[in-house]
């Protein structure tokens, strides 16, 4: 290509004579340039398969999407994140130095390392990318990618579910309330010997009100509230872990909203650290009880929605399946699910010390640095 344009402007030139004579240094000069940019397009084209373009500039293929959501390429590239189709306009991947997101078009379920995040709206594949809701931009991508610093967990509130009158989900003679508070016991234990402070809502078998649980963590200046229960359901099958947050102001709930009301809450002003916290204990339960991932969900739960600290609720698998009911009775099994919870809370508190503002990573890997955990 380059002898051909050379050879055209070389007869073009011969014709020009007093062109040729003038500004053969300026022509020669300017045909390099040309040869270069052209090049340098179609070797950059080449060498970079994987990247994912932008979003079409000719104007007769943009689609229209809400305003209110954003181009999930473009967020990426300010952090300098790398995207990549798994499966063209279905299926986007994106990159930090450590962590890997997936997003699905028309799915309200992102995976982040591999665990589940329900997000508030369907992801939009349009234009040659994807696009998510800001608010969830907000509130489950910067949340977990890029949290802000936030000072230290100092004391951490653990409330066991139910207690006293209320058994909660019941299998058999095995009571909801009994297998909690031994976790949260445990829990306690590893936090404590991690130099942080724990107050708990319950430490024996009483009842108290699901209003007063979240008003003792604030009375005790807590910094974290963390609910602790087992789940129950009508199919044996149903199994696994998962942790909930308060759902964000105006979005529908993972499950049916029960009261309808969509309006914001105290509990809303920790939306991000909600998120940051309910994934980094689901990541561990997840990673160390092996049991099955039901991801970080959304509701507005009694005990979440105005509670004035980061708070989740954790469900630590059914006590109505016969697997995990297995592993809910066995001490050893037990504790690796405090294990998880504690390690949890405490990746979360590492990643809101370190400035992660600019390497953008969730991954703490902060295991060889926690004393005490694999000593239970
Ligand atoms: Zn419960």
């Amino acid at each position: 290509m380059i002898l051909f344009i050379v050879a055209l402007m070389n007869s073009y030139l011969k014709q020009h004579k007093r062109l040729y004579r003038m500004n053969l240094k300026q022509v020669f000069h300017l045909v390099f340039l040309c040869c270069f940019f052209l090049g340098s397009i179609f070797f950059s084209a080449c060498a970079n398969p994987e990247s994912l373009p932008d979003a079409s500039p000719n104007p007769k293929t943009i689609v229209k999407v809400p305003s209110n959501y954003k181009n999930i390429v473009t967020w990426g590239k300010q952090y300098k994140l790398r995207s990549r189709w798994v499966q063209k306009d279905k299926k986007m991947n994106l990159y930090t130095a450590s962590d890997v997101v997936s997003f699905e078009a028309e799915s309200q379920k992102v995976t982040i390392n591999d665990i589940s995040f329900w997000i508030s709206y369907p992801i939009k594949s349009a234009n040659g990318t994807m696009y998510m809701h800001q608010q969830d931009i907000s509130t489950c991508l910067e949340a977990i990618l890029k949290p802000k610093a936030r000072s230290q967990v100092k004391i951490v509130a653990l409330d066991p579910g139910h207690g006293g009158k209320q058994p909660g989900a019941v299998s058999g003679k095995m009571q909801e309330k009994t297998y909690v508070l031994l976790i949260a016991q445990e829990v306690k234990r590893i936090l404590e010997n991690n130099g942080i402070k724990v107050v708990m809502t319950r430490s024996s078998d009483k009842y108290m009100g699901l209003s007063e649980r979240p008003a003792y963590a604030s009375k005790q200046n807590a910094n974290l509230f963390v609910s602790i229960h087992l789940n129950s359901a009508a199919s044996s099958k149903a199994n696994g872990v998962e942790v909930f947050t308060t759902t964000p102001s105006g979005a529908r709930s993972t499950n049916p909203d029960r009261s309808g009301s969509r309006a914001r809450t105290a509990g809303n002003a920790y939306d991000a650290y909600n998120s940051l916290l309910a994934y980094h204990i689901q990541k561990e339960l997840v990673d160390q009880t092996r049991m099955t991932d039901r991801g970080v969900r959304r509701d507005r739960l009694a005990v979440l929605i105005n509670t004035k600290m980061p708070a989740v609720l954790v469900e630590a698998g059914f006590i109505s399946n016969k697997s995990d009911q297995k592993k809910l009775l066995s001490t050893s099994e037990r504790k690796k699910i405090a294990n998880a919870i504690a390690e949890g809370i405490l990746n979360y508190n590492k990643s809101i010390s370190s400035s992660k503002s600019d390497s953008l990573s969730s991954s703490s890997n902060s295991r060889r640095n926690i004393t005490q955990i694999d000593k239970l």
